[in-house]
């Protein structure tokens, strides 16, 4: 059989968890998403009403299916841990099952088993803040939302994935660089979530623990990949994404917009049995940008 992909963080056909499930279609995966709870309504009936069925072209020209879309919140792990106000709030409260234990816990009933995870999410509440006017809350809340959420679905899914499978999530530059404007913390999330310090190799990364405990103990590859900018809407959210294009596009060794789609292909490789001796990586699709030391 195919193989089977659960790709959280796919709320609408402009991200890179879009493109990504889209590439892995058209090397013939299955594919399951997780949708955040507030935006799974609009996403659903949008998917219904076929608002992406353009965007859901693959290249030999059938249409992308998704299988199954599953409610999430990568912010609480059980129950126990969601808090009242969430509980109660009518956004929340038409969905069941969200948080990471019980969502794995259904994709296991539903599907036995996946092959390839892929975390494509990120949220820091006070992304538009500079760090020093950032509240304790918001670093915390970007950290949990956008690097612990990883490891809390990889910890999950581990135990349903088979042997052989893969593990890829998405970080930026600013975790290595400065990058002003990307802020609240979210240069923090981004640092602890791949903790690819430069200049100090031998500091292991999340990345590379994950690698070698998942490796050792699962056979299951994990890598991440450090993406150039993309108009998303997330990145919409943080306010300088334009600005950011243009760099790239002045001063990239490539000199040309970055598609999702070919941040989706390289995603597709690292799943596949091709890169089966590839894992503790980072793998930079941007054009080339993080190669440079200064602007031309
Ligand atoms: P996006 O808006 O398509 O994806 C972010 C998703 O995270 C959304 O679907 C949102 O609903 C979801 N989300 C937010 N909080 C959540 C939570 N608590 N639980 C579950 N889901 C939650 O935007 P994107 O830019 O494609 O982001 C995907 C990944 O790519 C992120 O990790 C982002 O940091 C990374 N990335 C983006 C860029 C860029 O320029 N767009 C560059 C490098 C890396």
């Amino acid at each position: 059989r195919g193989k089977r992909a659960f790709i959280a963080g796919v709320a609408d056909d402009n991200g890179y968890g879009w493109a990504i499930a889209k590439s892995l279609a058209a090397a013939g995966a299955e594919i399951i998403v997780g949708t955040w709870v507030p935006a799974l309504n609009i996403f659903e009936s949008s998917l219904r009403r076929g608002k992406f069925d353009e965007s859901r072209v693959l290249p030999d020209g059938s249409l992308m299916e998704i299988t199954k879309v599953y409610p999430m919140d990568a912010v609480y792990d059980s129950p126990d841990d969601v808090p009242e106000d969430v509980k109660s709030n009518k956004r929340y409260a038409g969905s069941s099952k969200w948080t990471v234990k019980e969502l794995v816990e259904s994709v296991k009933q539903d599907f036995g088993s996946i092959d390839i995870l892929v975390h494509s999410l990120a949220n820091g509440p006070e992304v538009t803040k500079p760090l020093l006017e950032t509240s304790r809350n918001g670093y915390l809340a970007a950290i949990s939302a956008s690097s612990y959420s990883f490891v809390s679905l990889l910890k999950e899914f581990v135990s349903i994935m088979n042997p052989g499978g893969a593990s890829i999530s998405l970080t930026y530059i600013a975790s290595e660089r400065i990058i002003p404007g990307y802020g609240g913390g979210m240069s923090s999330a981004k640092a602890a979530l791949e903790t690819f310090i430069s200049s100090f190799p031998m500091f292991p990364c999340l990345i590379q623990v994950l690698a070698f405990e998942a490796g050792r103990k699962h056979k299951i590859r994990v890598n991440t990949i450090s993406a150039g900018p993309l108009r998303s809407r997330a990145a919409k959210a943080i306010g300088f994404i334009d600005m950011m294009i243009d760099y790239s596009l002045a001063n990239a060794p490539l000199q040309k917009e970055l598609s999702a789609e070919e941040v989706g292909n390289a995603a597709a490789f690292l799943a596949s049995p091709l890169a089966s001796a590839i894992t503790g990586a980072v793998v930079y699709v941007d054009n080339g940008l993080n190669a440079m030391g200064v602007g031309v």
